[in-house]
């Protein structure tokens, strides 16, 4: 493991946070700030910050010039990530077409397909949604049954998706659709683009606990997609959607370990302010998360070197997403015995915590639940029987 950062790395954090101290608002970075802002506006606002960010070249870190990226290391991708909860920038506005879109067509996208979607995304000049589950097909995927029927030169799907995040706000979608049901069932799904402004699509938003509406259902009826918009080929959608989850559920966990750290902190912060900081029992579990979290870190620069290693992690990114999922949570069990009964309601001093160990609740099950992570672990990497 390498826990140094080269001269060119800590230049490249140098000029970051020149730029971030130059052009992001201070009242962006106070708490509570977005959760005080109308969700369309605030939408807005991010979607127009994270443009000007990539034409300043801060965008992409790690992917090839020509795409729109900046040609940088997965350790100044890590120098950003960190960068970016310091600041506490807001996030991505679009986090499923630059987290598992983009990377898996570098890999598997035809040249027109780099070239045409690799850098609007990047300028935020098309937001993106993922259409994968429906209300029969979670972690069993290969039981989605929305039909894209061939028609010429296109598609015709029929059929419903949900819990597709950031469906009110995108552009397009990349989902699974059944193009046969006559192969087997892993076999007859393909990835396709769709246009969300064509007709026969209605989206339907889904409240969720934290009284957000950050997902939503999208139905389709006759609605037509040319046969160019196949991510991979016809009928292969299985294998572009696995290696899109080895994306999901990602290599590093440095951005979360920041963020989590951060939270942390901030909860240390509210039991000196409740005068619970010399409860005995409280000091243990802070000091068992502090562990968790050092824990995370660590499993976290270990990956990184891998990577900068060019090793395959494979399986690996499940041990990653189900070790900081679960941290997040113990950490958000820990804010509400913090807190205690004032954990729930809300006000100015715990929002954004109160927020997070709601949202945290939904970590162990988008991407692949714990138990489907722990299943892949246990065969695929420890070889146990099935
Ligand atoms: C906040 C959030 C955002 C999401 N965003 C998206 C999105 O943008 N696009 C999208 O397509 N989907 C999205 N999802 C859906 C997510 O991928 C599914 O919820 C997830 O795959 C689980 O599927 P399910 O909800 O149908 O649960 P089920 O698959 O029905 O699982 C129910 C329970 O059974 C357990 N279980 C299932 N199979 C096994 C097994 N083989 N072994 C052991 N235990 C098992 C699960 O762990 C779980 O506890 C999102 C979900 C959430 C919560």
């Amino acid at each position: 493991m390498d826990l140094t950062y080269s001269e060119a790395d800590e230049q490249f954090r140098a000029e970051f946070r020149a730029w971030l101290d130059a052009n992001l608002p201070a009242e962006w970075r106070q708490r509570g700030f977005w959760s005080r802002q109308d969700r369309d506006e605030g939408f807005a606002m991010r979607r127009e910050w994270e443009a000007s960010k990539a034409r300043a070249g801060f965008a992409g870190i790690q992917w090839p010039k020509e795409y729109g990226g900046r040609g940088g290391t997965p350790a100044q991708r890590a120098i950003y990530d960190e960068e970016m909860v310091r600041y506490r920038a807001p996030l991505t506005v679009n986090g499923l077409g630059l987290t598992f879109l983009a990377p898996t067509l570098m890999v598997i996208g035809s040249d027109e397909q780099k070239r045409d979607i690799i850098k609007p995304l990047l300028h935020n000049e098309v937001i993106w949604c993922q259409g994968f589950s429906e209300p029969n097909a979670g972690s069993d995927l290969a039981a989605l049954q929305c039909r894209a029927e061939p028609d010429g030169d296109e598609y015709v799907i029929n059929g419903q998706k949900i819990w597709t995040s950031q469906a009110m706000h995108s552009d397009k979608m990349f989902g699974l659709f059944r193009t046969s049901t006559e192969d087997k069932k892993h076999r007859g799904i393909t990835m396709l683009i769709v246009d969300l402004r064509s007709p026969g699509i209605d989206i339907r938003p889904l409240k969720q606990m934290t009284g957000a509406t950050d997902f939503g259902e999208v139905f389709f009826t006759d609605v037509r997609v040319p046969k160019s918009n196949v991510i991979g080929v016809e009928g292969g959608g299985w294998d572009v959607a696995m290696l899109l989850l080895s994306f999901e559920r990602g290599a590093s966990a440095m951005p979360q370990y920041t963020g989590f750290r951060r939270e942390l902190d901030d909860i240390v912060g509210l039991a000196r302010d409740l005068g619970r900081d010399q409860n005995p029992l409280l000091r243990q579990r802070i000091a068992s998360s502090v562990v968790e979290l050092e824990c995370l870190k660590y499993h976290s620069l270990h990956v990184l070197t891998q990577v900068e290693q060019g090793k395959e992690l494979g399986a690996a990114s499940s041990m990653t997403k189900l070790q900081w999922s679960e941290t997040h949570q113990d950490i958000g069990e820990l804010f509400a015995d913090v807190a205690g009964l004032g954990h729930q309601v809300s006000g100015d001093g715990v929002d954004d915590l109160q927020r997070s160990y709601l949202w945290s609740r939904s970590e162990t099950i988008w991407g692949g639940s714990s138990q489907v992570q722990r299943n892949i672990v246990a065969e695929r990497l420890l070889g146990l029987p099935r």
